[in-house]
């Protein structure tokens, strides 16, 4: 077995079975990211879209292509034909641009929102009341190309595990809250957080989805 596989098994023998690995690959070469393939692994994660749809283009078409950057409302035209999912919906006026690309896709696309729990400015993310608010809208409930699977968090950049831990906590439980919605276009079931550094944590804290780039493609060199 070839060390990326090695690797991606290592960390999913400490997963539970319900829990999905995203391998982190941005950055990465298509040549890395077969031998992940090869091994069976089929979800990857990209945060830029000129490289994410090359990649795309170039690689076997059962892979299932997460976006987990920011995405700007200008580029989604491009992934919406066949990405998987998209974590990083952190704006009503995003994810009316995706209903719209879906719409023309003839398909829906699955989201999660973002939302901010560090205590960081650079981190991108909903607050939890504007989230509520657009949710209780008219106007989410009418887009019909899109479908809300859960929520996505990104820790502060911190060696404090209990802050860490604390961040993680407050995004699951806003994650419970919003399972009681009831809208055709929402179905709350993943909670995407967890990355290298901090994802013991944030399976102990409920993620069901982990997104891991370094602790399986090695670091990387921007
Ligand atoms: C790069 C990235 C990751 C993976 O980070 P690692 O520390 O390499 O595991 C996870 N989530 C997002 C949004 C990222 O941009």
């Amino acid at each position: 077995m070839n060390a990326i596989a090695e690797r991606i098994q290592n960390i999913q023998s400490q997963l539970p079975a319900s829990t999905t690995l995203v391998a982190v690959s941005k950055t990465k070469p298509v040549s890395a990211i077969m031998k992940a393939y090869e091994s069976g692994h089929r979800d990857f994660g990209e945060n830029k879209v000129q490289e994410l749809t090359a990649k795309a283009e170039e690689m076997p078409k059962d892979i299932k292509w997460h976006m987990i950057g920011h995405l700007q409302r200008n580029k989604v035209k491009y992934i919406a034909p066949f990405v998987y999912l998209i974590h990083g919906v952190d704006s009503f006026r995003l994810l009316k641009e995706i209903n719209k690309e879906g719409k023309k896709n003839d398909r829906i696309i699955a989201c999660l929102l973002q939302v901010h729990i560090a205590d960081e400015e650079s981190k991108f993310g909903f607050d939890e009341q504007e989230l509520v608010e657009m949710l209780k809208s008219n106007e989410f409930d009418q887009l019909e190309n899109v479908k809300i699977l859960g929520l996505m968090g990104m820790a502060t950049f911190t060696e404090n595990k209990d802050q860490i831990r604390d961040e993680f906590k407050s995004l699951k439980s806003l994650f419970d809250k919003l399972k009681t919605f009831d809208s055709g276009n929402i179905e709350m079931n993943i909670l995407s957080m967890g990355m290298s550094g901090d994802y013991h944590i944030a399976i102990e804290e409920g993620s069901t989805m982990v997104r891991v780039g370094s602790a399986i493609f090695a670091a990387r060199n921007y």
